[in-house]
Order: C-alpha cells, then structure tokens, then sequence
C-alpha cells in the first residue's frame, strides 16, 4: 500500500505586507496599526515602521538605538540598499 500523504500544504499569504520591503525578512511586525517592529536579532522593538528597522540595522546615528546582534552581511546589505534609495532621490 502506497500512502501519499508527502503533500505539503500550499501557504497562505493573505496578510502580506502592502509593500514587500526587504527588511521584513529581518523584522517581526508587533504592532501595524502603530507601526512597532521587532528585530530577529536583539528583539529590540521599534516603533516607526519598517523604515526604523532599516535604520537600526544599518547603525544610522541618532534616530534609533543601534543592533549590537545584525551581521556584518546584513548591515552590509541593508547600506547598499539604503545608498540605492538616496541616489536615487537626488536626480539631477
Ligand atoms: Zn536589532
């Protein structure tokens, strides 16, 4: 007797995120209505949305305690990413 129960369930994705950041990957979302974030890696809680977690990762001085956990590739990742998006606002 051959029992094919080896069928993964299909995941639902009804509750994405409106727009896929890629800093969700990095982040738990605690509180959406007023936009506190957790991250994976010192379980500290933001409050400011994604946008914060990038910089707490990134180690952006001054508007959020920096991740003393984040690895180096990481960090390294989300610095690019967030050159890519100042570059891409200065247009001249
Ligand atoms: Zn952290």
């Amino acid at each position: 007797m051959a029992a094919e129960g080896g069928a993964a369930p299909a995941p639902h994705s009804s509750s994405n995120p409106p727009s896929v950041d890629p800093a969700w990957a990095h982040g738990i979302v605690v509180d959406m209505a007023r936009r506190k974030v957790q991250c994976k890696y010192c379980t500290r809680v933001l409050s400011g949305g994604i946008f914060r977690l990038k910089q707490h990762l990134v180690r952006i001085k001054g508007e959020v305690a920096p991740c003393s956990k984040v690895s180096a590739e990481v960090r390294i990742q989300f610095c690019q990413y967030m050159k890519e998006k100042e570059t891409s606002k200065v247009n001249n």
